[in-house]
């Protein structure tokens, strides 16, 4: 098992610059996810650390070594992409043992390795088969269990799940999970899908063109983001953001006003957080799953006009209109709740972000 340092590293392809000083220590054993919209350098990341591409700056090192000059092979990782690069002549046996047998690893050591693997994963009774004769679900645990069977150092992860479906993704994630909770392997996890990354994450890494900008725990980073791009990419439904203005009434108090709503005083707990944009423009930050039905000591109150409801079972997503801007709140299943009916909501102060319009950073 390996820690991975990365220092420094940039990725130059002719004119685009894909990856901008990214500096990150990996712990031996940890399960990191490194996580943006499409085009933000997180593959890049990975293929620099697998070796499978150059970078134009910067140190890659597992453990004390580094190992900008070493092949793939030579690192001691395993990747598992979303095409699950199969061998379609070999059955499965043959596929997960592939790459001891290039080894030079005897044929007894292979199979038992091949076949306790296959038990891990619940594909013992599909070693005889050929990878067309497999659902996705089992080719994606075939490939993992090819990478598995190496006992690399570091495991690299690329969108595994992409091509299945819902149900059997929300299955893998948890099986990946209790995986590395056995194995204990270090693993980079490169995925767009926020909840697979909050899931799954010792520690995530959120990317946004080409650079790191925010890394921590799923829950540090769900409830402190740094950066609208942050807060607004981390949680789902995402989160609410709506223009405001910080102005001041008679007795001195600091007030917080949404075009069309009453002020709002804001309680000296939060005043700090502010105070900074007293006299002008803000932006707030609201979850859809921090609008209340009862008001706390230190709420400020809504009134909504649903244009849109919709039950989901377990909650109803309620979209209304707030200060200009097209909001939705999570609510109870119970609550009655129609289009065109107002109702109230009150949200905690603790639970509204306050957003630099003008740079889009939070400062908690
Ligand atoms: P996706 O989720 O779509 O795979 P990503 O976050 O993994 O996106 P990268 O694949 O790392 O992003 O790409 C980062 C940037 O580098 C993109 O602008 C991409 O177009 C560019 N890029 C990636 N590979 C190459 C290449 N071989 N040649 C030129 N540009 C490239």
């Amino acid at each position: 098992m390996a820690r991975v340092s990365l220092h420094g590293l940039g990725k130059r392809f002719d004119n685009v610059e894909a990856v901008r000083d990214v500096n990150l220590e990996i712990a031996d054993g940890e399960f990191v996810v490194l996580v943006g919209p499409s085009g933000c350098g997180k593959s890049t990341t990975l293929r620099i650390i697998a070796g499978l591409e150059e970078s134009t700056s910067g140190e890659v090192r597992f453990g004390d070594r580094v190992v900008n000059d070493l092949t793939p092979r030579e690192r001691n990782i395993a990747m598992v992409f979303q095409s699950y690069a199969l061998y379609p002549h070999m059955t499965v046996e043959r596929n997960m043992g592939f790459a001891l047998e290039q080894d030079g690893t005897s044929k007894g050591d292979i199979r038992e390795t091949v076949r306790k693997t296959a038990e891990l994963l619940g594909i013992g009774e599909l070693l005889e088969r050929k990878p067309k004769a497999l659902s996705g679900g089992q080719r994606q645990r075939v490939a993992m269990g090819r990478a598995i069977v190496r006992r690399p150092e570091v495991f690299l992860f690329d969108e595994p799940l992409s091509n299945l479906d819902a149900a059997l993704r929300t299955q893998m994630r948890m099986e990946i999970k209790k995986l590395h909770r056995l194995l204990k392997t270090t693993v980079v996890y490169v995925t767009h899908d926020q909840i697979e990354a909050m899931t799954l994450a010792d520690r995530i890494v959120v990317m946004d063109r080409g650079e790191i900008v925010q890394v921590g725990t799923p829950m540090e980073v769900y409830e402190r983001p740094k950066t609208r791009f942050v807060a607004g990419f981390i949680g789902a439904p995402r989160m609410n953001f709506v223009p405001a203005a910080v102005g001041s009434n008679s007795v001195g108090d600091l007030t917080l006003a949404i075009p069309g709503t009453a002020p709002w005083r804001i309680p000296n707990a939060h005043r700090a957080r502010f105070a900074m944009f007293a006299g002008g423009p803000v932006e707030l930050g609201i979850r859809p799953e921090h609008f209340m039905e009862q008001a706390g000591p230190e709420s400020a109150l809504l009134s909504a006009l649903p244009d849109v409801v919709e039950p989901t079972g377990a909650d109803t997503l309620v979209h209304f209109p707030v200060g200009g801007a097209d909001v939705v709140a999570r609510s109870r299943p119970e609550r009655r709740i129609a289009v065109g009916e107002p109702l109230a909501f009150a949200v905690d102060f603790s639970r509204i972000y306050a957003i630099d319009p003008a740079s889009g950073r939070i400062d908690a």
